[in-house]
């Protein structure tokens, strides 16, 4: 009988196939096939929910939170810097998504419990 997986292992391999599903995503974004990359992003989120997995700062900004498309700067998203903020304004669903700036986050230092 195999031994039982921890859930620190579950959720670290599903990490590894959410990444290796963006990287797809993004090989199909980049031939022009969007449906295509929508479909893995799906996949990837899919995959982190079954786990309760968290998606890493730099995925969840890969994808728009409100349809789920995979965005491309310069082809299906526009990309703004305002305020220390990167704002991505999708052009399938027509609604914005902010981030912080990834460098930003970190220098903070922020610690709650
Ligand atoms: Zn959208």
């Amino acid at each position: 009988m195999p031994r039982k997986k921890t859930k620190k292992e579950i959720k670290q391999e599903a990490l590894t196939r959410v990444r290796k599903l963006f990287s797809e995503a993004w090989e199909r974004a980049k031939e022009g096939e969007f449906g295509l990359a929508d479909r893995y992003v799906k996949l990837a989120r899919e995959m982190a929910m079954r786990v309760n997995l968290r998606l890493p700062s730099e995925l969840k900004r890969k994808f728009c939170k409100h349809c789920y498309c995979y965005l491309i700067p310069g082809k299906n998203c526009r990309v703004r810097i305002a305020k220390k903020r990167v704002i991505y304004y999708c052009e399938k669903c027509r609604k914005f998504a902010r981030f912080g700036i990834l460098k930003e986050k970190k220098a903070k230092g922020v610690r709650n419990g």
